[in-house]
């Protein structure tokens, strides 16, 4: 099983990335942030505890996020492996997963951290755009979709996120970047860790990620295995 983690601060571009590796490796992705922002719209009272959180740029708590994530990978689709985005975000949820995977003799294959400097992070949210189908990322200026307003892949329609207003963004940067220092050392720790530059094309940050993933020994699915 492999089991790939995606590490970065916010805006770094794990979620532009991950559908790509996804279809790359033939397993799919998991990103909390999506599963988050399906409960707030479905308004389920996981969705009404975590929207608190969010709104402020705030980290969900992590009893909450372990038992979603958890929830979440013990589904089938998940068999054969999974791409990790946006989790784990602190080193209680790096702990609560390793134990997780010991329990089904499994660990993190790769975590593999998109680095990109804090100033461009800003730039890339303020310009930011998702679709309300699956939640790929657009950007106005160095991303835009074929169509204005529209998904190029599921042809859903675009939206700005509420949290990646200005004000929000720079809670997020002050909330966010410790926790994620002290799961970049989780990994590092574990021997596992791979650091691309993400400060790149978008084609040009895949093939790093393939060349790093290759090198922690992470080959794609075939079809029948798992
Ligand atoms: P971004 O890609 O911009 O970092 P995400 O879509 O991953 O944003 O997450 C949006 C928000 O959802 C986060 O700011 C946080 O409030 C919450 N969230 C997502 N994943 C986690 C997590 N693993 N732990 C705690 N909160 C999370
Ligand atoms: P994350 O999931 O890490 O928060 P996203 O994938 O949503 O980040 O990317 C944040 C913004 O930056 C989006 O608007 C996206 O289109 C844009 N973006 C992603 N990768 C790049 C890149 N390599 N160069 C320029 N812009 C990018």
């Amino acid at each position: 099983m492999n089991v790939v983690v995606l590490l970065g601060a916010p805006g770094a571009g794990k979620g532009t990335q991950a559908p790509l590796l996804a279809a790359r490796l033939g397993i799919p992705v998991i990103a909390t942030g999506d599963l988050f922002r399906a409960a707030v719209r479905d308004g389920t009272p996981l969705g009404m505890e975590a929207r608190r959180y969010m709104d402020a740029g705030q980290l969900v708590p992590d009893e909450i996020t372990v038992k979603l994530l958890l929830e979440r990978i013990s589904r089938p689709d998940a068999k054969a492996g999974v791409i990790l985005d946006g989790f784990p975000r602190t080193a209680v949820q790096a702990a609560a997963l390793d134990e997780a995977l010991a329990g089904r003799r499994e660990q993190v294959s790769a975590a593999v951290l998109v680095d990109v400097p804090t100033e461009e992070l800003v730039r890339r949210m303020s310009g930011r755009w998702i679709c309300r189908g699956a939640g790929h990322p657009y950007h106005e200026t160095s991303s835009p979709p074929r169509l204005e307003g529209v998904c190029d892949l599921d042809g859903s329609e675009l939206y700005q996120r509420v949290d990646d207003r200005p004000e929000t963004i720079r809670a997020r940067m002050d909330q966010q970047l410790g926790a994620l220092e002290q799961v970049i050392e989780h990994y590092r720790v574990a021997r596992v860790l791979r650091t691309v530059n993400g400060l790149q094309d978008i084609t040009i940050v895949a093939d790093a990620i393939d060349a790093a993933l290759a090198d922690a020994g992470v080959t794609p699915v075939v079809a029948g295995q798992g």
